[in-house]
């Protein structure tokens, strides 16, 4: 028997009503509460009403991304993937063999979106029912379609894997929520003021993803950042040929209609502490503050030349617009022709294929382990080497040397081999005696990675720290040492990801709104 299902979803009442034309059967209307399907990660739609060939799905042929030629890409900051057109996205989702609930895609992604519910309803041209699904789950699924790492998550644990291609999870996701906003366009849903004001420092994922929920249970938002413009890493930081940065605006302006306030140019910790915060009538504070200090070369002589720069310098005034940069970064950079990056992070590719697009002739990343050991994805790492950049394993800089004129012109180098596995089984780099060499380069980025800033920790009384100032918070509510102060994010965990920082501030709004409940 066959089933046809037409689905209508209102996001803004939180309630879906599902319309059944069950063939044999006559018409069945149901109404089904959202919200309690969502919570038990139950899918909207599940797979086990769906009568499918599951077989003939998991054969369909594969097309892959579009993606702009290397050589065009690297000649602009514009997004390297082009977008699903309507059939392209209906034909990638109806590969979609619907697994059993909990689909291993649902239990991968970290917000827990109902993807294969989603699947069905692009696959039946209902792209922004598809979006309002998106929506429930996440405040950024724009945003964490792009950028998110979906061979490690959604697309990762697709059973398709086994003998085919996964899903495209994240370009479909990306593709529903921008054709809603484009013919729809979409409003934060809110619910009647409390009364109850919530103090947000920070305006990165954590930040965000907290005053989404907590505006939606009618509580008053006020986003305190010491940048001049919201958005943390996903404005400096990530940059435009990965999320473009009139992505985030748009969003942006969701959160501003929404009501919520933001008040950049503030570091709390030197312009005001959260004390004053809860002085000036707070009722609770969200710290979001991220883990955003790039970490050192300290005993490497000649890190203080002109031409080596810190990652997020180098990334910030490579691609954020100069009207958005603070007074520190609003110096051009000069790279010259030969740029070397050190690390092998996801933000060391961002700055190989930065340095490209700045017109850089020689991009070359060194990496003191192999290409095995590196932490970053292998999606990027290809996206550099089509675009041309090089890579130079077990290579450690152990020097940056001047030219005459007293800028950098060499990094002295040493090869090194991979030693006994260390306490977490990664083989330690060792040097190679007297292997010494040099690499001739114009500017040096050092990507190695970040520490949190401490200040928050040393200007709060009660509020536990711990490893080098990350805050000390309960992983399931973001409830700190000191009460009606929550946390979430890069400042919790360290370095992560734009998902995992949005769903903290998204379960700290959860704890917040039943400790204003409460007060
Ligand atoms: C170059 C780069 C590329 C990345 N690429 C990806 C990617 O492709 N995919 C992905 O999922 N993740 C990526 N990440 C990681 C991701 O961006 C972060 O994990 C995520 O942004 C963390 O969110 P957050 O809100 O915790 O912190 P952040 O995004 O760092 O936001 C924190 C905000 O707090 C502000 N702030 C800090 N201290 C204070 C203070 N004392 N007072 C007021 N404001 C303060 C900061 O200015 C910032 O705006 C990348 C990170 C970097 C550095
Ligand atoms: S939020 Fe990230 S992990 Fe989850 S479905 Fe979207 S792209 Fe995949």
């Amino acid at each position: 028997m066959r089933r046809l299902v037409n689905v209508t979803i209102d996001a803004q009442l939180g309630d879906i009503y599902v319309c059944g034309l069950i063939l044999g059967l006559g018409i069945i209307t149901m109404k089904s509460v959202f919200a309690p399907a969502k919570e038990a990660g139950m899918q909207f739609i599940p797979s086990e009403t769906l009568e499918i060939d599951r077989k003939m799905r998991a054969n369909k042929p594969f097309y892959d991304l579009d993606l702009r030629p290397a050589d065009l890409r690297t000649c602009d900051f514009e997004d390297v993937v082009i977008e699903f057109s309507e059939e392209r996205a209906r034909v990638e989702a109806a590969r979609c063999i619907h697994c059993p609930d909990p689909a291993p895609c649902m239990l991968a992604c970290p917000t827990n979106n109902d993807i294969p519910s989603a699947m069905w309803l692009i696959e039946h041209g209902q792209f922004s029912e598809a979006a309002n699904l998106y929506h429930a789950h996440s405040s950024l699924p724009e945003i964490c379609g792009r950028v998110c790492p979906h061979e490690a998550l959604c697309q990762g644990s697709c059973v398709l894997n086994k003998h085919q291609t996964p899903v495209l999870c994240g370009a479909l996701e990306t593709f529903t929520v921008d054709y809603k906003r484009r013919h729809e366009g979409r409003a934060i849903p809110l619910a009647l003021p409390t009364g109850k004001r919530v103090a947000i420092i920070g305006a990165g994922p954590a930040g965000l993803g907290c005053a989404d929920q907590l505006v939606q249970c009618g509580h008053a938002v006020t986003i305190f950042e010491s940048k001049p413009a919201p958005g943390g890493l996903l404005v400096y930081g990530i940059p435009n040929f990965k999320l473009p940065k009139d992505v985030w605006m748009e969003k942006w302006q969701e959160f501003v209609n929404a009501g919520v306030k933001f008040v950049g140019n503030t570091y709390i910790g030197k312009d005001k502490t959260i004390d004053d915060l809860f002085e000036e009538g707070f009722d609770a504070v969200f710290i979001g503050v991220g883990s955003e200090i790039d970490a050192k070369m300290e005993d490497t002589p000649g890190t203080d030349l002109a031409g080596v720069y810190e990652a997020t310098d180098f990334l910030v005034r490579g691609n954020v617009d100069p009207s958005l940069l603070p007074a520190s970064s609003y110096k051009p950079l000069e790279i010259g022709k030969r740029v070397a990056v050190i690390g092998g992070g996801d933000t060391a590719s961002d700055c190989l294929r930065t340095a490209l697009r700045l017109g850089a002739q020689e991009v070359t990343c060194l990496y003191r382990r192999t290409e095995k050991e590196m932490p970053g994805g292998k999606k990027d790492r290809k996206f550099a080497r089509d675009e041309g950049a090089k890579y130079r394993f077990l290579t450690q800089p152990v020097k940056f040397i001047a030219g005459a004129d007293g800028k950098l012109a060499a990094v002295e180098c040493i090869e090194m081999k991979l030693g006994e596995p260390d306490a977490k089984g990664r083989r330690k780099p060792v040097p190679v005696q007297d292997s010494n060499f040099s690499v001739a380069c114009d500017t040096a980025v050092l990507a190695l990675g970040y520490w949190p800033d401490p200040i928050i920790g040393k200007t709060t009384p009660e509020l536990q720290t711990h490893d080098w100032g990350l805050i000390t918070a309960d992983k399931r509510s973001g409830a700190t040492s000191r009460p009606g102060v929550f946390s979430g994010g890069d400042c919790v965990t360290g370095p992560d990801l734009v998902v995992t920082a949005m769903v903290a501030g998204r379960k700290a709004a959860s704890a917040i709104h039943e400790y204003l409940k409460n007060k």
